[in-house]
């Protein structure tokens, strides 16, 4: 299935003006303020702009970060990652492979047997309940 990825006018009407600055302006939404920080309903965590799959919910773990973490992405190349050098730090930046949109940061700090803490913000994702967890469509 072949996808179109959408134009920056056509995600700046779909999406919130929240969105848009944390997917497209690199930010970063306020600590607990996320609606799937605590969430365990099971399903897919998709790009909010593209509908990229990104992450399983048997991923997720509660890192007590403020945002929703997950120890591995949904697939080899779900994520892309970038080094980012702002806000005076050494981060590494994830983002959607298909849209680039801004997803979050990785850390190495993991408390699971990948060693790794996806830490995302809420608002680049979209929960897809229709996907059952450990698979991709
Ligand atoms: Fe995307």
């Amino acid at each position: 299935m072949e996808h179109v990825v959408p134009s920056r006018d056509e995600m700046k009407k779909k999406l919130t003006p929240e969105q848009y600055r944390v997917l497209f302006e690199h930010g970063t939404e306020p600590p607990g303020t996320g609606a799937y920080e605590h969430t365990k309903t099971p399903g897919m965590y998709r790009c909010a702009a593209c509908g990229y799959e990104l992450f399983s919910s048997d991923a997720k773990f509660d890192s007590g970060s403020g945002w929703p973490s997950f120890d591995r992405p949904a697939h080899a190349g779900a994520v892309a990652t970038v080094v980012d050098s702002s806000a005076g730090m050494q981060r590494t930046e994830v983002r959607c492979p298909r849209c680039g949109g801004h997803l979050g940061h990785v850390f190495t700090d993991g408390p699971t047997e990948t060693g790794t803490r996806y830490c995302i913000n809420s608002c680049a994702l979209k929960l897809d309940e229709t996907v059952p967890p450990g698979t991709t469509e």
